[in-house]
């Protein structure tokens, strides 16, 4: 595996494999891997001739009281991970490289970051969405692969994506879970143990929402409902938000007539821990 860090050797290399007619997927990441981000890796390696990913904790996206000098980091696990896929390419650049004095240029998305996480990060999405730009200009692929966990995030980038003709195809995959059904994230690893099994409380109340559906429950409150009273089992868990809304434009619906996502933000102690599941009348 190739390990770039600067973005106009990244361009280079780009340019060459392109010149000689391969393909490139794309899987953007903050690090601290798991088999989430490895899934998404084995989803572009079968996807394309060549697998590039990226490793750059993003200041821009985390609030000043978010956990970015604390973001869990192990580029060498993340290295030996990345070769077992096997990923082609890396691109790791420092922030400074990202963001030099002097940038001033945003990319947003304007009402679909509105709501969700947006409402509760003010800036979040702004910074996701710039630095995935630039990464594209500097990577160049092809395909570029998202994972449903961060499912604001997706359909931001899908809607970026179709707003400034990036000529890039964007890939969702599903989230990868642990055996007992919590979504994987490098956020796990600051739970206690104790609020590691507290967790498990954002997943059963997605399934609480999926029995309500199952039942014939077609009001979004009702599914909204159903995992509310499901969190309220576990008063460890601070709900930040429980919503059921149109799983393409992130709107709020009336009635379940097409794909709805209810989507959880919780607080374990100060881990802020997200999860969702897409449902989709026959
Ligand atoms: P991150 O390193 O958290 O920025 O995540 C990088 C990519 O991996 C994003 O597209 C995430 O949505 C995706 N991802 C993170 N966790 C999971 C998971 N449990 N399953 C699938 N994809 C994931």
């Amino acid at each position: 595996m190739e390990i770039i860090a600067l973005p106009a050797d990244m361009q280079r290399w780009s340019e060459a494999v392109r010149r000689r007619g391969e393909t490139i997927a794309f899987v953007p990441t903050m690090g601290f891997l798991h088999e989430g981000h490895l899934s998404l890796m084995r989803e572009g390696r079968q996807r394309a001739s060549l697998m590039a990913s990226s490793l750059f904790v993003n200041p821009t996206q985390f609030g000043p009281n978010e956990d970015f000098s604390r973001y869990p980091r192990n580029f060498e696990g993340d290295c030996a991970m990345m070769r077992q896929v096997p990923v082609d390419v890396l691109f790791a650049p420092e922030p400074d490289v990202m963001f030099p004095r002097g940038s001033q240029t945003w990319v947003e998305v304007t009402e679909m970051t509105g709501g969700l996480c947006g409402a509760h990060r003010p800036g979040h999405f702004r910074g996701v969405t710039t630095v995935v730009a630039k990464l594209f200009n500097i990577v160049k692929p092809h395909i570029a692969l998202f994972g449903e966990k961060d499912y604001q995030q997706f359909r931001a980038i899908e809607r970026m994506v179709e707003d400034l003709n990036f000529d890039i195809q964007i890939v969702p995959v599903p989230t990868i879970r642990e055996p007992d059904g919590l979504a994987m994230s490098s956020r796990n690893a600051y739970l206690s143990s104790d609020q590691r099994r507290q967790a498990l409380a954002l997943s059963g109340a997605l399934r609480a929402a999926a029995a309500a559906f199952k039942a014939g429950a077609r009001d979004p409150h009702e599914l909204v409902q159903a995992a509310r009273r499901s969190l309220e089992g576990t008063p460890e868990v601070q709900v930040e938000y429980v919503e059921a809304v149109d799983a393409r434009t992130l709107e709020n619906v009336a009635r379940i007539e097409r794909p709805v996502v209810v989507a959880i933000a919780a607080r374990l102690g100060p881990t802020r821990l997200i999860d969702n599941m897409v449902f989709a009348p026959a």
